[in-house]
C-alpha cells in the first residue's frame, strides 16, 4: 500500500495528482475484502488496470485506488486460459500465439490490462475482445462474486454492458487452432504498423476518441486543421490526429481543454459529434457504483 501516491506513475499519460491510498491486491479474495471495506467505512474506491485508457485529475483522488497489476494467476487448457484481470493482455496475445493458437493477433500491440481489455472491448484490425471470451467472474457492489457465462452480458463497439455496473476478477477466454507462424507473423506486422502510424515514443493513451459510425475521427479531427496544435503540454499528435501526447508535463486540464476544443470545432465544420474513448477518471466510486438490477 502506497499514500500520497502520484497518480501519473500509473498512467501511460503520465498524468495526474496525488492518490491518497494506492494498493495493488495480491488475490481476488485480498481485492473482494478491501472493496467490503472500504464500503463499510464510505471511502470512494476505484479500480484500475495498467492505467492506458486513463486520464486522472491534476488535484489527484481521495479514498483508494486499486490497481489490479499484482493478479497475474493463469491456467491453460485445451485452446483455453484461464487468466486474472491484471494479466498483460498484450504478454497474453503473445503466448497464445507461440501456442499457434488463433484469435488475439489483434491485440499484440494493446497495452493493457485483460480486464481493462474486457470492459473497453479492446480491439483492431476488425476484431476485438468479444470474439473469445467464454466467461467472466465478476464483483458486484454487494460484494457478491458472480460468473457470468458470455450470453449474459453484451459487447458492442468499445463498450462492455458490466462497465460501471461490476469489476472482472478473471476471464476465461477461447481460441481456434491455428498456423504458429502466420500467426506471429500476423503480429509482428501488426506491430511494424503501430510504430509506423502510432506516436509510441511520447506518453499518450491511445486513440482519444471513437471512431464515428462510417468515419474514422483521426481523418475528421485532422480535416479540420488539429495535427499538432497544442494546449499548455498537450498536443494533438504530428503521427496520428486521434493521439493527444504529453509533451511537457501536460496537466489533465490542458488535455481535457484540447478535447473540448476539438469536439466543438469538429460538430461546428463536421456536424458530428465525437465521443471520448479514453475513460476520465474523477473523484468517487468507479466501477461498483451500481447493485445487479
Ligand atoms: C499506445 C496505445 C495504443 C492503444 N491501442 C489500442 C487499440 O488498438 N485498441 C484499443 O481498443 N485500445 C487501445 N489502447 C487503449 C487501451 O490500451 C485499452 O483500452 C486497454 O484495454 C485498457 O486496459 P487498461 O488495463 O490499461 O485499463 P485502464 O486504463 O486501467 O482502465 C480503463 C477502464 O477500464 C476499467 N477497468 C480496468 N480494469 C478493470 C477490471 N478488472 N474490472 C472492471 N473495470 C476495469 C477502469 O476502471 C477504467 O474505467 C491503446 C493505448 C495506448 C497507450
Amino acid at each position: 500500500m502506497e499514500r500520497n501516491y502520484p497518480l501519473h506513475l500509473l498512467s501511460t499519460w503520465r498524468i495526474g495528482g496525488p492518490a491518497e491510498t494506492v494498493y495493488w491486491p495480491e488475490s481476488v479474495e485480498d481485492l473482494s475484502n478491501v472493496w467490503m471495506r472500504a464500503q463499510e467505512a464510505e471511502i470512494p474506491v476505484r479500480l484500475i488496470g495498467r492505467g492506458s485508457n486513463v486520464l486522472f485529475p491534476d488535484e489527484g483522488l481521495p479514498g483508494i485506488t486499486l490497481v489490479t497489476t499484482s493478479l497475474r494467476g493463469i491456467e491453460w487448457g485445451d485452446y483455453t486460459v484461464r487468466v486474472e484481470a491484471g494479466y498483460t493482455l498484450a504478454r497474453l496475445a503473445q503466448e497464445v500465439g507461440e501456442r499457434g493458437w488463433s484469435g488475439l493477433e489483434f491485440a499484440r500491440g494493446i497495452p493493457g490490462s485483460i480486464g481493462g481489455a474486457i470492459m473497453m472491448n479492446a480491439g483492431a484490425h476488425g476484431y476485438d475482445m468479444a470474439s473469445c471470451v467464454l466467461s467472466v467472474s465478476t464483483l458486484w457492489a454487494d460484494g457478491t462474486i458472480k460468473k457470468l457465462e458470455r450470453d449474459e452480458f453484451e459487447f458492442d463497439y468499445r463498450f462492455c454492458s458490466l462497465r460501471s455496473h461490476a469489476w472482472i476478477l478473471e476471464t476465461q477466454l477461447i481460441f481456434r487452432p491455428g498456423e504458429r507462424e502466420q500467426i506471429l507473423r500476423s503480429m509482428k506486422e501488426n506491430l511494424t504498423k503501430r510504430t509506423a502510424n502510432q506516436p509510441l515514443e511520447e506518453p499518450n493513451a491511445g486513440s482519444v476518441f471513437r471512431n464515428p459510425p462510417g468515419d474514422s475521427a483521426g481523418r475528421l479531427i485532422e480535416a479540420a486543421g488539429w495535427k499538432g496544435k497544442s494546449i499548455g503540454g498537450a498536443k494533438v499528435s504530428e503521427k496520428h490526429a486521434n493521439f493527444i501526447v504529453n509533451t511537457a508535463q501536460a496537466k489533465s486540464a490542458d488535455v481535457l481543454a484540447l478535447i473540448e476544443s476539438i469536439k466543438l470545432d469538429v460538430q461546428l465544420k463536421y456536424g458530428i459529434t465525437l465521443q471520448t474513448e479514453v475513460e476520465s477518471i474523477l473523484t468517487g466510486n468507479r466501477g461498483v457504483t451500481k447493485k445487479e438490477e
